[in-house]
């Protein structure tokens, strides 16, 4: 058996941006990803592997691995042929055991490599407005642990030199041992006045700095009930934090935004709303299925030819229909000279993906309009509308009077899902979240459905609604919820930007 190989990868510090290249490759290639429990799980949507957490009691089997098992896995599934992806918090070898890891591999006569990560130290002082080393204020950085307890005789540090140290000093792993660490530097001749700040889940949405001179730190950071991942800077180079921070600046910072999408069609927003420095919350009240059976869909596709329009009211339209075309071995070219109407901009868009312009797009994104634009061109055409097995109804009634043939086809359902996770909905009774965007009628009548009535009190406040369209907001009042603002522009980045206009 050919032998496989190990790579020890490093992930970053939260940010899923922040991984390299070369690490994603990696998790491209794995067949096995064992992965620590700094690691952000949504890494792991680079990888088809199984997928194992290593630490943190929150692991399946509810254990923590110990060092001797990962290596032993490790081992096992490379000699097995596997390519193996353990993917490890930040950077592999700084405080993270990779060392030891790599060594199991290479007595073991394991094949490895080392894809470096960035360190929690370098990325964190980043997010926060700290250059490390700052020529105005430190020629040097340590990065020392603070997992030590500095009153044990046995502890490696020696806490005079740290004091004297002419640079920065980086503590990992030490917010349970503040006190001890700021008093033995202290007491050790470093002045109590020193800048010196605690920054916790950097990198994320959920990041928190707390800023204190060294002498007040372990109380401040106390006081604002900081807790782990923490990593404390201590130095003059704090103080830029004033003028170069930049990250907890951004329109949305901190926020949490739920995303009541059907699963699978929330990657864009979630990409958006983590550039606004948001934390998603994905919760989705509707699920999107192919029809109950395609063959009404495959009859209508193979006389596709007969028909003058096809009237499109969602993405999710365009897109099965489209789908469909392709799976059953037909393409594009069916559509020859039918004319396309798509109700927004959204559902345009989706066109666009294959390559298919839309005739008629209409000002204002409801149904009424989409039938008003194109009563002039259907009377006596052929019209085809693509649309959900639950939408409104009004399109064939409008059409039919002005005298189209219309035919309607049902090319996907949406149905409501059967409950919230209960995370989730735990987080909205605690009042948790900042807001929640509603894309569609179905969606916002879904979501009063599935909210428990601890949850609905907290609509309003704290927790607002922001609606897609008048078509929706309409919708959602009428479910007995309430609507805080309204997209002007009727797609999810227009639900974005009215949740940024009014933050
Ligand atoms: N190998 C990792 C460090 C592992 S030790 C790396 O290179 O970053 C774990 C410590 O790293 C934590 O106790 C904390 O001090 C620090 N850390 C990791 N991620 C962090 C984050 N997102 N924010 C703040 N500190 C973090």
């Amino acid at each position: 058996m050919r032998l496989g190989k190990v790579y020890l990868v490093g992930a970053g510090p939260g940010d899923t941006g922040l991984i390299t290249l070369k690490g994603v490759e990696c998790l491209g290639r794995a067949d096995l990803v064992l992965y620590d429990g700094l690691v952000n799980p949504l890494l792991l949507g680079h990888t088809q592997a199984a997928a194992v957490r290593t630490s943190r009691t929150s692991a399946p089997e509810g254990r923590v691995l110990a060092q001797h098992e990962i290596n032993e896995q490790l081992i096992a599934a490379a000699r097995a042929g596997k390519t193996v992806v353990r993917l490890k918090g930040g950077d592999p070898f700084i405080f993270g055991r990779g060392a030891e890891e790599a060594a199991a591999l290479a007595a073991a006569g394991i094949p490895f490599e080392v894809v470096p990560g960035v360190t929690a130290a370098v990325a964190t002082s980043a997010y926060a407005g700290i250059s490390l080393t700052h020529r105005d204020c430190a020629s040097a950085v340590a990065f020392v642990t603070g997992h030590e307890d500095p009153q044990k005789p046995e502890s490696l540090l020696d806490y005079r030199a740290l004091a004297a140290f002419p640079g920065t000093l980086v503590f990992y792993m030490g917010l349970h041992r503040l006190p001890e660490i700021s008093q033995a530097l202290i007491r050790e001749g470093k002045p109590a006045d020193t800048p010196a700040a605690v920054i916790c889940r950097g990198t994320t949405p959920a990041q928190r700095t707390v800023v204190a001179p060294l002498g007040g730190l372990a109380a401040a950071a106390e006081k604002a009930r900081l807790h782990a991942p923490s990593l404390t800077i201590i130095g003059e180079c704090v103080r830029q934090r004033e003028t170069i921070g930049w990250f907890e600046q951004k329109p949305l910072f901190g926020r949490r935004v739920g995303v009541t999408r059907p699963a699978g069609q929330s990657a864009a927003v979630i990409a958006r709303l983590f550039d606004l420095g948001a934390q998603p919350v994905l919760m989705p009240t509707i699920e999107i299925l192919p029809p109950t059976d395609w063959h009404e869909v495959d009859r209508t596709l193979e006389r596709l030819a007969t028909f003058d329009w096809i009237a499109f009211t969602s993405v999710n339209g365009v897109r099965s229909l489209m789908g469909r075309l392709w799976e059953t071995g037909s393409d594009g070219r069916r559509l020859g000279g039918i004319k396309l109407a798509a109700i927004g901009e959204g559902t345009s868009q989706a066109l666009a993906e294959f390559h298919l312009r839309a005739d008629l797009v209409p000002s204002s994104f409801r149904a009424e309009a989409l039938a008003e634009a194109l009563k002039p061109h259907v009377a006596g055409r052929h019209v085809l509308w693509a649309r959900a097995s639950r939408c409104r109804e009004i399109l064939p009634i409008e059409l039919r009077s002005a005298g189209a043939t219309l035919e309607e086809l049902v090319v996907y359902r949406n149905e409501d899902v059967d409950q919230l996770d209960v995370p989730t909905l735990a987080a909205i009774e605690g009042g948790e979240l900042d807001w929640i965007g509603l894309s569609s009628p179905s969606i916002a009548r879904s979501l009063a459905r599935l909210l428990s009535p601890a949850a609905k009190a907290r609509l309003g406040d704290p927790i607002r609604l922001a609606s897609i369209s008048p078509i929706t907001t309409a919708a959602a009042h009428e479910a007995g919820l309430p609507i805080a603002v309204e997209a002007t522009r009727h797609t999810w980045n227009g639900i974005l930007d009215a949740i940024i206009e009014n933050s």
